[in-house]
């Protein structure tokens, strides 16, 4: 099976995080991702953060793409940032609206993830090849499916190249979208995004937060588990290793997973689907 990948890391908070941070990157990077992602706090709460992991990250070879979110921030602020990333020869951004801390109410300069992709393409051109995300489950913020479907598409008038998906569970939210994306008139690439199973509780709090939809009969199964760690990973890895083989039956154009900063359950995920060979 053969089938491009991408790997997304979140910015550790402490030494030893960013440590193993780059190991685990190390070891995914023989997969030749054909990039790997960083995120960043709403409102440029992980800014420096976030640059010093792109930084470095950059030493492995692999492209990397910085997460960019827009909201509670200013235009000044996010040409500061996109300049630097230009200067260090970045040519991926991730461009999202983020969601604001709470507490937090200024929404900034630029209110949606759409005025962001039009901000870079004004400011850089082509320069930078711009992500944006996708919701087959629909966005919670959405009023309803088919105006989330113009959300999503208005970003890719105003310039956005390919999507990632939030993750789901559910393979016919992901066909159905895609679907809809096409009857629409347009062939943008829409990769899924897989979230290993690797903790339970983890697991359902990120869920309830995004939306994702957690099958019934997987939340019964996982939580019976209770703390046996090993049996969450092991019917985690079967459930979602199904999953990516459907997805690429489905003709998914590559996968994104989410690794939480962990090596295992991504690199048995990959395994599995005969990406690599150990
Ligand atoms: P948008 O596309 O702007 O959509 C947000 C909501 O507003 C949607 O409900 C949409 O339907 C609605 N909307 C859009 N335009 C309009 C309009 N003109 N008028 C009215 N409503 C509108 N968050 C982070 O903070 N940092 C990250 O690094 C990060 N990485 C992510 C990576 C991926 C692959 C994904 C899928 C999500 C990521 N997120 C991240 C989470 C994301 O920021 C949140 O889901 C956020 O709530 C929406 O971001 P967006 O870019 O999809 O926003």
């Amino acid at each position: 099976m053969s089938i491009p990948v991408s790997f997304e890391y979140f910015p550790p908070k402490s030494a030893a995080g960013a440590e193993k941070l780059l190991l685990v990157h190390q070891q995914l990077a023989r997969l030749q991702p054909a990039y790997a992602s960083v995120t960043y706090g709403a409102g440029g709460s992980t800014r420096e953060r976030t640059l010093q992991t792109v930084q470095a990250l950059q030493a492995y070879g692999v492209d990397i793409a910085p997460h960019l979110s827009c909201i509670g921030d200013s235009r000044e602020r996010l040409r500061e940032i996109l300049a630097i990333y230009r200067a260090q020869g970045l040519r991926r951004i991730v461009a999202l609206r983020g969601d604001l801390p709470s507490g937090q109410v200024g929404l900034g300069d630029l209110p949606y993830a759409v005025d962001l992709v039009r901000y870079i393409r004004a400011e850089h051109g082509e320069h930078f090849q711009i992500e944006v995300a996708a919701y087959p489950e629909q966005h919670p913020q959405a009023e309803n499916y088919e105006q989330g479907i113009d959300h999503f598409l208005a970003k890719i008038d105003a310039g956005a190249d390919a999507a990632i998906t939030q993750y789901f569970f559910n393979i016919d939210a992901y066909e159905h979208f895609v679907n809809r994306v096409r009857a629409r008139g347009y062939s943008t690439p829409i990769t899924p995004g897989i979230m290993p199973i690797s903790h339970f509780s983890n697991l359902l709090r990120f869920s309830e937060a995004c939306g994702a939809e957690i099958p019934r009969w997987l939340k019964k199964q996982l939580s019976a588990y209770g703390d046996d760690t090993s049996a969450i990973a092991q019917l985690g890895e079967e459930f979602v290793g199904r999953l990516c083989e459907k997805l690429i039956a489905l003709g998914a154009p590559s996968l994104h997973f989410y690794t939480m900063n962990q090596y295992e359950p991504t690199h048995r995920l990959c395994l599995r689907l005969g990406l690599m060979e150990s």
